[in-house]
């Protein structure tokens, strides 16, 4: 399989293909104050010390049900 380079994690290298998400900006800002780069989920909680929520995300793309979600993803949307 295609690896997907602009959607490698910039701690664990991890390919985040199927761990698309927007968080808000206040959120993301917080894991990564640069704002730029990818962070599969693993990694944004580990930088914020607590575990995401569906709070955390926007709206917009809780509700898009085409993407392709890995497991933790859906289980925090779920929460
Ligand atoms: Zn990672």
């Amino acid at each position: 399989m295609k690896s997907h380079k602009d959607f490698t994690c910039m701690d664990c290298k991890k390919d985040t293909w199927n761990e698309y998400y927007m968080l808000y900006s206040r959120v993301w800002k917080k894991a990564n104050p640069k704002m730029k780069g990818k962070l599969c989920i693993s990694c944004v909680e580990a930088r914020l010390g607590r575990k995401l929520t569906k709070k955390d995300f926007t709206i917009l793309l809780v509700n898009t049900e085409k993407i392709t979600r890995s497991a933790r993803l859906k289980d925090r949307l779920a929460n």
